[in-house]
This record gives C-alpha cells, sequence and structure tokens, in this order.
C-alpha cells in the first residue's frame, strides 16, 4: 500500500509528515503549537518556528510520523548538487 507523505519545506529543513503513521499522540501540537496546528491549513506552518526548534520536535514525534531532512545547498556544501 502506497503511504502518503506531505512536505513542508523551508530554507533549511524538510518535515516529512505521514498520516497514515500518525497515531494522534498530540505531542507536537501541545509542545509547538505555533508549528503544529491541527485546525489550520496546511497544518504545519514551517515557518513558526527556528529550524532548530521543528527539528527538536520532530525527533520527538512517537510513530516515526514525523521525519525530517535538513536541505542541502550549495553555498552550505561548496558543492553542486
Ligand atoms: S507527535 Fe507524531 S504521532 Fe503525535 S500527533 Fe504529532 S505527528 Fe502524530
Amino acid at each position: 500500500m502506497p503511504v502518503t507523505t506531505h512536505k513542508y519545506i523551508n530554507g533549511a529543513v524538510t518535515v516529512v509528515w505521514k498520516p497514515e503513521m500518525c497515531i494522534h499522540s498530540k505531542i507536537c501540537w501541545k509542545n509547538l503549537h505555533e508549528v503544529f496546528d491541527p485546525t489550520a491549513r496546511p497544518w504545519i506552518n514551517i515557518e513558526g518556528a527556528s529550524t532548530e526548534r521543528i527539528v527538536d520536535q520532530v525527533r520527538q514525534c512517537p510513530s516515526g510520523a514525523l521525519t525530517y531532512s535538513m536541505n542541502e545547498t550549495s553555498e552550505a556544501t561548496g558543492e553542486n548538487t
């Protein structure tokens, strides 16, 4: 069965949310409501907090529904990828 993924990207990080894996623990939106707001559309405001804070919160997702990857930029790495 294909897994639905939604991506939210700011300049530095990409947050991926897989709704089928979300167990609705509420941890993300109780701890960082500026970013994770289930009443908003889109429900993740990727500009709502610092990248560091968002990454910290994503790491606390107990189900693996939230993951992240750092965006690579040619300025940061010095590479043209
Ligand atoms: S922390 Fe993870 S499992 Fe809990 S509500 Fe947020 S996305 Fe869903």
